[in-house]
């Protein structure tokens, strides 16, 4: 067997990332793009010991599986890994994605998982759900500016203005954003040379308010002929915001420190309802939220609706508890806890999400919410080591709420949350192999997983939403 080799091959299983995986002679053969089920051609491209890597060359037999993906550029991109698998069996495998982990990472007992695992949730339309996009910006082979998607795992942009995931509107405004740089003469940045100055468009819709935020990313201090921009972009319906964000640094992070609003507001509003939750007594049955453009925002607003809304479920909150919600954002949690807890302390890394958190609680009439800005790993600690002597229910919480990005928890966090002893930890996680790697701490430290739920924010995406509901086992 060779590289560059013809084989058949049935595709039997599916790894993390979507791919296909298929077994022959002896060798396993992992295919992207491949559906299980399928009957494929494939190309050897790369060959290890007793695995390799292929390419479909030829559908021998279509998996039943498979599906007519309503974007032609879905194999070349790198947004969606799966979008050519019927949504049933994408929710299937996410559900089996998430019980793998918690066997094979959190070593937890298959049955066991099984038996706390709860129906996955998913979308009823699972296209043009994301409320936010991030264009890359630059030039195709023949110099002309184009905005899109990187290829998958390259940074080449392939030109894709109408993304079937975002929202309609994303193509008149990528379409004034062009016309602005080609009229003006406005570069885009170039990656190899550090040259060129736009880099990304990031733009965000409130599905519930239809503002639109848009954000230039660029590798400069200043947008030469920005009134230009602006002319274009506010005429556009549901107009709210434009902003520059400055970012100078060669890296693949997409946001520098500083924005600056050109047009407009600083934020966009969006209201989240909560569903199934008829006792909501404070604020009725929505919350505003002013979303800046550094500040996190669930990208999938029907979805998330019904993830927040099963956190507060597993939280149990009866009015009186104290809570910390580690990891808050904008305290879109939060503000849910605090209309059913006693006191919500919430603590997040970004300053200007704290910002956007405290006016949240403010505009909404909350008064029983703080938030700290630091990481969860030094100011969880160090408020634990500072107060330990004095009898405060910030120091023995009767819920954490944690939602931490796709690394997890960091250690001294979840020691601390040991120490604190709260009746019940709710883990909202966006990656179940950090969240498996953290229920084997929080296991071993006390608790028992109660309850797993996946929700699938990101259809046609490998990625996963999951809540756990951990309960201290002593109680
Ligand atoms: N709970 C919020 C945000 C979840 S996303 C929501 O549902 O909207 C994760 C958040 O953690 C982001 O806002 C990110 O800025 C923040 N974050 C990342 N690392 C952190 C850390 N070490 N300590 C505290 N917050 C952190």
């Amino acid at each position: 067997m060779n590289k560059n080799d013809i084989i058949t091959l049935k595709i039997e299983d599916m790894g993390i990332d979507g791919e296909g995986i298929g077994k022959i002679d002896g060798m396993t053969f992992f295919v992207k793009d491949a559906v299980i089920g399928d009957e494929i051609e494939a190309r050897i491209t790369k060959l290890k010991k007793n695995y390799g890597y292929a390419r479909v060359e030829q559908i021998l037999k279509s998996s039943e599986f498979r599906t007519e993906p309503k974007c032609e550029l879905h194999r070349r991109c790198g947004g969606c890994q799966i979008q050519a698998m019927d949504y049933a069996k994408q929710l299937e495998f996410k559900e089996n994605k998430v019980k793998n982990n918690l066997v094979r990472l959190g070593g937890f007992d298959a049955d066991f998982v099984d038996s706390v695992t709860e129906p996955i949730v998913g979308m009823e339309e699972p296209y043009r759900y994301r409320n936010k996009a991030q264009f890359p910006i630059g030039k195709d082979k023949d110099g002309n500016i184009i905005a899109g998607f990187y290829a998958s795992r390259t940074h080449s942009i392939i030109p894709v203005k109408d993304c079937m995931l975002g929202v309609a509107e994303n193509r008149e405004i990528l379409d004034a954003i062009l016309s602005y740089m080609r009229e003006c003469h406005i570069e885009p940045y170039d990656e190899t040379t550090g040259r060129g100055l736009v880099r990304h468009a990031l733009i965000r819709y409130g599905f519930t308010t239809k503002e639109i935020m848009v954000c230039l990313v660029v590798n400069g201090r200043k947008l030469p002929a920005q009134n230009v921009l602006v002319e274009k972009l506010q005429v556009i319906s549901g107009m709210t915001s434009i902003s520059i964000n400055i970012n100078q640094k060669n890296t693949n992070v997409i946001l520098g420190e500083q924005t600056e609003a050109i047009w407009g507001q600083s934020y966009i509003t969006d209201y989240i309802h909560l569903r199934d939750c008829t006792n909501f007594e404070r604020t009725g049955k929505a919350i505003s939220y002013h979303i800046s453009p550094q500040s996190f925002y669930q990208v999938n607003p029907e979805q998330t609706e019904k993830l927040y809304s099963l956190a507060l479920e597993y939280a149990g909150l009866t009015g009186k508890e104290s809570v910390w919600d580690l990891y808050c954002g904008i305290g879109t949690i939060s503000l849910f806890l605090a209309g059913k807890a006693g006191h919500v302390y919430g603590v997040e890394i970004v300053p200007q999400a704290i910002a956007d958190a405290k006016d949240n609680a403010k505009r909404n009439g909350f008064s029983n919410t703080e938030f700290f800005v630091g990481k969860a790993e030094e100011v969880l600690p160090e408020f634990y080591a500072e107060h330990k002597n004095e009898k405060t229910d910030m120091l023995h919480p009767d819920v954490i709420v944690v939602d931490p990005p796709r690394k997890g928890c960091d250690e001294k966090c979840l020691e601390t949350i040991l120490l604190m002893k709260p009746e019940r930890i709710v883990y909202v996680s966006c990656d179940s192999a950090t969240l498996a790697r953290d229920l084997k701490v929080l296991a071993e430290g006390g608790y028992e997983v109660k309850r797993v739920r996946a929700v699938d924010q990101f259809a046609h995406t490998t990625h996963v939403e999951c809540v756990t509901l951990l309960q201290r086992k002593d109680i």
